[in-house]
């Protein structure tokens, strides 16, 4: 297991925790001043969503590599399936596309994927995860030919209904072996496995399906509201050490990425502050 207690070299920040960098979202920084504020503090990379990039994907992707940072990741693909899916297959597909195009001129290592939830009317998860992995499967090649990653990420069972159909790392792996594209794995959240212990042994099962990212954050015991209540790391009832110890036993390298959906406490604060908080809970508690 990699010692974290010296610095943040390992340390991703992906730009939710800071309430978005948008204009009136969270503190409003410009990606400019975020990348100044990680690379000072010794982070090893940052994740972008798209609508904070405002069609200069290139030039944020260049400024934070000149800045001796990665672009982990991009956030994150449009649903799928479900409820919260565009009712138009090809307009997912479209921007799906778009996506990963960005993906590709910002030089972000993985993109990440939420499939959607339950297809209205099926009453089954199975069907649904089908019908996902086949849209899947006709994307994943566009993202392969422009040397992206997709990072597929089962969320809480909390999710199943409307954002998530996709529960379980066992899932997902499976998902990943009949898509069967070389650059397709799964993404491990705290927030969405800390409760689960079979993980060990549905990463064991997995195989040699690849992890390509890994997310922290806590769960509190007291959780307010389930998108948008995440917790600090130490903050909450997860067993962070352990959860890392088991994914980097399934052979995870990569940064950890803080992702942290917080409107009404973490969000509100001096982003400063948010990030000196992250670095000293990185190397004290994860
Ligand atoms: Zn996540």
């Amino acid at each position: 297991m990699r010692n974290f207690s010296e610095n943040c070299a390992c340390l991703a920040l992906n730009t939710a925790t800071l309430g978005h960098i948008l204009e009136g979202k969270g503190a409003g920084w410009q990606p400019e001043r975020v990348i100044d504020a990680c690379a000072e503090r010794g982070f090893g990379g940052i994740v972008f969503w798209k609508r904070e990039l405002g069609g200069r994907a290139f030039e944020i992707g260049e400024r934070t590599r000149a800045a001796g940072m990665e672009v982990t990741g991009l956030c994150r693909s449009p649903f799928l399936v479900g409820p919260l899916a565009s009712p138009a297959l090809a307009e997912t597909v479209d921007e799906f596309n778009s996506l990963i195009d960005t993906a590709a001129e910002l030089g972000a290592k993985a993109v990440t994927v939420v499939v959607g939830g339950v297809v209205a009317g099926s009453h089954s998860m199975a069907e649904s995860l089908r019908t996902a992995t086949e849209i899947l499967s006709k994307i994943a090649p566009y993202a392969e030919r422009n040397g992206v990653r997709l990072a597929l990420e089962p969320l809480h069972p909390v999710y199943g209904g409307d954002r998530s159909c996709l529960v379980t790392v066992r899932d997902a792996a499976k998902m990943c072996r009949e898509i069967g594209s070389s650059n397709i794995g799964i993404a491990i959240d705290v927030y969405h496995v800390w409760w689960d212990l079979s993980l060990e042994e549905q990463l064991s099962n997995a195989g040699d399906v690849q992890i390509l990212g890994y997310h922290l954050c806590d769960w509190l015991a007291d959780t307010k509201d389930m998108l948008l209540d995440r917790g600090m790391m130490g903050d909450g009832v997860a067993d962070l050490r352990n959860i890392r110890r088991t994914v980097e036993g399934a052979g995870f390298d990569g940064l950890c990425e803080v992702e942290i959906f917080s409107d009404k406490n973490w969000w509100k604060k001096d982003p400063d502050y948010v990030l000196d908080t992250i670095m000293q809970r990185f190397k004290s508690v994860c």
